[in-house]
């Protein structure tokens, strides 16, 4: 898969993509991530991009022409046409149901917005999918655009060490992750649930349904409607009550 990533700050994201696990994976060509420099594609002489709105107002825009110029060079670099997600408040928040579909296409472009956002026709133009991260908004789209570049990364094939290390986590099945320990065994004056140490296999199995069961019912209720529940799980909740 290559995920290019269309921003004002390039540096922003490479520093973050160029380490752990993403970093690893680029290296180890099992995703291609670039960030291309908006700048780069302004026909001002000098390098503006953005302007004051039409009608008045705080803050600056980013002009249409150098987002529409930048992502036509990317598809005509990848020789294809990326499915585009502009970064924005007002789209729909980003969730693991999504980022696993994401995950199977070759080809995404992320635009990051900035100052107060983008010129409204350059988003009728292209026609991108608009994904939030979340009810709150940041001073630029290039945060969420590594959110989602980290998400859908570690879906790919081989970016983690197993399929296991996402199987079993948080979200990815509709219920939130069981407690986890490390060394030592007693910090403190805490220890270790025994059913961890003993070494078998079904029982820890077991313990860490019931808590990942436990966990979603108190912090997440909305979330057991969609998960895939069998007949135990039903009625180990209903004895919880
Ligand atoms: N004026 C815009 C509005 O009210 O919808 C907000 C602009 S925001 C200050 C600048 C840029 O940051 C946006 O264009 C977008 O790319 C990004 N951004 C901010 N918050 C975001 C969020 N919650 N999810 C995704 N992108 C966000």
């Amino acid at each position: 898969m290559r995920i290019d990533i269309m921003t004002l700050f390039p540096d922003m994201c490479r520093a973050y993509l160029g380490e752990s696990v993403i970093g690893r994976a680029r290296a180890a060509g099992k995703v291609q991530i670039e960030c291309t420099d908006i700048r780069d594609f302004t026909k001002d002489k000098h390098r503006r991009v953005d302007d004051s709105p039409y009608g008045g107002g705080m803050g600056m825009i980013m002009q249409a022409q150098p987002i529409y110029d930048c992502f036509m060079s990317i598809c005509k670099k990848t020789g294809a046409k990326p499915h585009l997600i502009y970064l924005t408040p007002q789209g729909k928040t980003l969730t693991q149901q999504r980022v696993k579909e994401l995950a199977k296409l070759d080809n995404i472009a992320l635009l990051c917005g900035h100052y107060e956002g983008v010129d409204e026709r350059v988003i009728e133009e292209l026609q991108p999918e608009e994904i939030s991260v979340g009810d709150y908004v940041l001073t630029g789209g290039e945060l969420p655009a590594l959110i989602v570049a980290d998400a859908v990364s570690r879906m790919i094939p081989g970016v983690l060490s197993s399929d296991e290390c996402f199987t079993e986590e948080s979200h990815y099945s509709s219920l939130l992750e069981y407690p986890q320990y490390t060394r030592p065994y007693e910090w403190r004056g805490r220890q270790v649930p025994e059913v961890l140490v003993t070494g078998h296999h079904a029982n820890v199995e077991k313990w860490r349904r019931e808590q990942s069961l436990i966990r979603t019912a108190a912090r997440r209720p909305d979330m057991l409607e969609k998960a895939r529940l069998t007949a135990k799980d039903i009625k180990f909740l209903s004895d919880l009550k």
